[in-house]
């Protein structure tokens, strides 16, 4: 039986979980005694640099240097390119260089899987809510490297590697816009004009340009895909549901997964 990610399962379902707690902790301060506006360098692990106007020792995943500029006149800007996680690629070109000399061009060819779709039902009794599922098989495509994957269709994709920079313009109001480059093989050719990049700056395309879709494999909870059922099961999508027995119990007040079925 295909066990089911419940907390995933309802998120995936669009349903809104109250979380506790902040997820933004901010960081330790760090000692400084320089003087006038200045950004100091983090550098996150992947070794790409920002300059950022924060006197964090840790800083989104970066981490500060000791090494700074001045930034005298262009606080604005640095709020901006902090706003939008911007970096320069004349600080990061050696590793950008590096990342484009191993991103190859490469095939994926499509295959076929056995997606469960849990179908949530609540029972009340009393002060217990349970949530149970049933499972309806559903035959569902994606893309992959490895050619020796199971229940391949035959068909095959070139994928391509493209780089994406930014320009910052003024608009008419004097508020700060991010124009993107054209996507590029090089980013080396554009950066003059498009001197930033974001941490996305690297798109992978097929040979329509357009950008490598997975249908739904890769969004989905993988823990719901079932390689090896048999295919006798791609013909019956939604008839042949599959009742799961254990469910998911919570008292009154409890859980999160209470919640969601109070609003049901
Ligand atoms: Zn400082």
């Amino acid at each position: 039986m295909v066990k089911v990610n419940v907390k995933k399962f309802l998120s995936l379902s669009g349903v809104v979980l109250v979380l506790v707690g902040s997820l933004t902790a901010c960081g330790k301060k760090a000692d400084c005694n320089v003087s006038g506006n200045h950004a100091h360098l983090y550098k996150n692990e992947k070794g790409y640099v920002r300059y950022i106007d924060k006197e964090y020792l840790t800083y989104e995943g970066y981490t500060r240097n000791e090494e700074y500029k001045n930034i005298q006149g262009d606080e604005e800007l640095y709020k901006f390119l902090d706003k939008k996680d911007l970096m320069r690629i004349d600080d990061n070109l050696d590793l950008l260089l590096a990342v484009q000399g191993t991103n190859k061009d490469y095939t994926e060819y499509r295959y076929k899987y056995t997606y469960m779709q849990p179908i949530p039902h609540t029972m009340r009794v009393g002060k217990v809510t349970t949530t149970y599922f049933t499972y309806i098989p559903q035959t569902r495509y994606s893309w992959t490297s490895d050619p020796n994957h199971s229940r391949l269709t035959g068909e095959t994709r070139l994928c391509h590697h493209v780089y994406v920079a930014y320009k910052i313009e003024k608009d008419e109001k004097g508020k700060y816009v991010l124009i993107p480059s054209p996507q590029v093989d090089d980013i080396t050719t554009v950066m003059e004009e498009y001197p930033y990049i974001s941490n996305e700056y690297c798109k992978i395309v097929t040979m329509d340009g357009l950008e490598a879709d997975y249908e739904d494999g890769k969004q989905e909870d993988m823990s719901l895909e079932d390689r090896n059922r048999a295919d006798e099961y791609d013909a019956t999508y939604g008839e042949e549901p599959i009742i799961e027995q254990q469910s998911y119990t919570e008292e009154k007040g409890k859980s999160l997964v209470k919640r969601y079925t109070d609003e049901t």
